[in-house]
């Protein structure tokens, strides 16, 4: 089992800490590898080099900070497989699934790259004779980048490909439960001619080196993708001195199936939507309102979808569409979820238990109808390939369903009526709506949460502002 460090100012580097962290592959529980456990000590030591790279780094013109993006990019593409089984060995994801995550990756970071020469100021009108006002985007300074486990890899290129490019510099705590696939990424970076302490990489765990982060004067934005539970931590160690936030929580995104949609597409679309990385994803359809008259021809469907599902060990089974969950924590909150919902009425038409796998917390995949809105299923994140089904009648009753949530990252909706879409899609209170087609993001849209799935957002034209600050210069002249 190899024993790896952190990454700080461009070489590889001890911590302080005498405390590991075992990385454990869910699949069959096996141990990888591990990282250290650092402390306050080390994130201010990778902030220090991230602050110190900082100024050269921003004075270089913003196409030579892509042409650094590039060259990494590059080098992902080069070693799709090697990475790709490295992330579904400690994440559990299909091969498949994690192959379409490092190309995303490397995509993600030539598509910032792009934008060196299309970032904009503002000449701005004055009130005064002879003056000009000036708008400037500029950089923040030191970016803080906490990341989640379930797209690990693409995560840090939605933290570090927007933050580089506008002249930040940033230091990136991995998830502990899946820290190996940063490690490759930092042996591809030492590679590139990357200037040392502009991407810095420090593992540890949430309570120590995530606090520590979260809690630093040299931070100028925390940009935290995880639980609504930890991205409410973070704000609180933030206020003390004010850092700005940037928070992708976690989602309930609702689907809503109308009596006239296309069941054969709806059926298919959500079922993608749930069974992707074992329904560990923020955006995944959570929970399904069906038009009462389609809806035991839905269900039955959707069962028969679900339970043809092949669930194994990915590194193994070539044919499994998904693999185990997480962690034991992960599979006691998804079957605690079912079994209370069952208590309390609804039907497990299939799945409802733990997959007969080895080794790791593999779930069958579970439809429940019968579900209503007050139940515990319908209203915490599952994070589990199970899709809760509650009836409704017409579409003011789905849309009140659908908005009666504390989440607001991603929704759905299936119908072939586009005055019912346009009205869905002016009523429902979500950051984002699929018409039509399953849930997943592009890089160029604005990926972004109301209520508690977040501030502020990521990717696109919007993303990439959200790592700069505006700086007005007025200039007075005499003419
Ligand atoms: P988590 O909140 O448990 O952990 C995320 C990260 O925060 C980890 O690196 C952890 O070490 C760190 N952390 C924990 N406590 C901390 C603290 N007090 N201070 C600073 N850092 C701390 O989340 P998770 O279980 O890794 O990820 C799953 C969650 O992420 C789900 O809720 C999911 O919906 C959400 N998510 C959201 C998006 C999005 O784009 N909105 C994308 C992916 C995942």
């Amino acid at each position: 089992m190899r024993d790896y460090h952190n990454f700080v100012n461009g070489r590889f580097t001890g911590s302080q800490s005498k405390d590991r962290i075992t990385v454990v592959n869910p699949s069959d529980g096996q141990a990888i590898c591990s990282v250290p456990d650092s402390t306050a000590g080390d994130v201010e030591d990778a902030l220090a080099a991230a602050a110190a790279a900082q100024p050269d780094w921003a004075k270089r013109p913003a196409i030579q900070r892509a042409h650094a993006l590039r060259a990494i990019a590059a080098r992902i593409r080069e070693q799709v497989e090697p990475l790709a089984r490295v992330i579904t060995e400690e994440q559990g994801k299909i091969l498949d699934l994690a192959r379409v995550e490092v190309a995303f990756t490397a995509d993600y970071f030539d598509y910032m790259a792009e934008w060196a020469r299309r970032i904009e100021g503002e000449i701005l009108e004055s009130d005064r004779p002879g003056e000009t006002i000036f708008l400037f985007r500029q950089p923040i300074g030191v970016i803080a980048g906490i990341l989640p486990w379930n797209f690990p890899f693409f995560l840090i290129a939605r933290k570090a490909a927007p933050a580089l490019v506008t002249g930040n510099t940033i230091v990136i705590k991995p998830s502990e439960e899946t820290p190996h696939n940063a490690v490759k990424f930092c042996e591809l970076m030492a590679q590139t001619d990357l200037p040392p302490g502009v991407i810095n990489i420090v593992h540890g765990r949430g309570a120590g080196a995530g606090k520590a982060l979260a809690s630093s004067r040299r931070v100028g934005m925390i940009s935290f993708t995880g639980s609504v539970e930890t991205g409410s931590a973070i704000m609180s160690a933030a206020a003390a001195n004010i850092t700005k936030v940037n928070l992708e929580l976690g989602g309930k995104a609702p689907a809503i199936v109308m009596g006239d949609a296309d069941l054969e597409l709806a059926v298919r679309a959500i079922k993608a939507s749930r069974v992707i990385n074992s329904g560990q994803v923020c955006n995944c359809a959570e929970r399904v309102y069906v038009q009462a008259a389609v809806a035991d021809r839905f269900v039955a469907e959707l069962a028969k979808a679900m339970k043809a599902t092949k669930v194994g060990n990915p590194l193994v089974d070539s044919a499994a569409e998904y693999g185990p969950l997480i962690n034991e924590a992960g599979y006691r909150k998804v079957d605690g979820l079912v079994r209370g919902a069952v208590a309390a009425g609804a039907t497990a038409v299939t799945g409802g238990k733990r997959a007969p796998a080895e080794g790791g917390y593999y779930y069958e995949p579970t439809v429940l109808a019968g579900c209503t809105q007050d139940m515990e299923i319908v209203r915490r994140e599952i994070f589990g390939p199970v899709i809760p089904v509650i009836r409704f009648d017409d579409l003011d009753e789905a849309i009140a369903f659908a908005n009666d949530s504390d989440f607001g990252l991603t929704s759905s909706i299936y119908t072939r009526d586009l005055n019912v879409a346009l009205r869905a899609c002016r009523e429902i209170r979500f950051g984002e709506t699929y018409i039509n087609r399953e849930n997943f993001e592009a890089m160029q849209g604005f990926h972004a949460g109301w209520r508690k799935s977040g501030i502020g957002g990521a990717d696109g034209k919007h993303g990439l502002y959200e790592f700069m600050q505006t700086h007005v210069v007025y200039m007075q002249g005499n003419g």
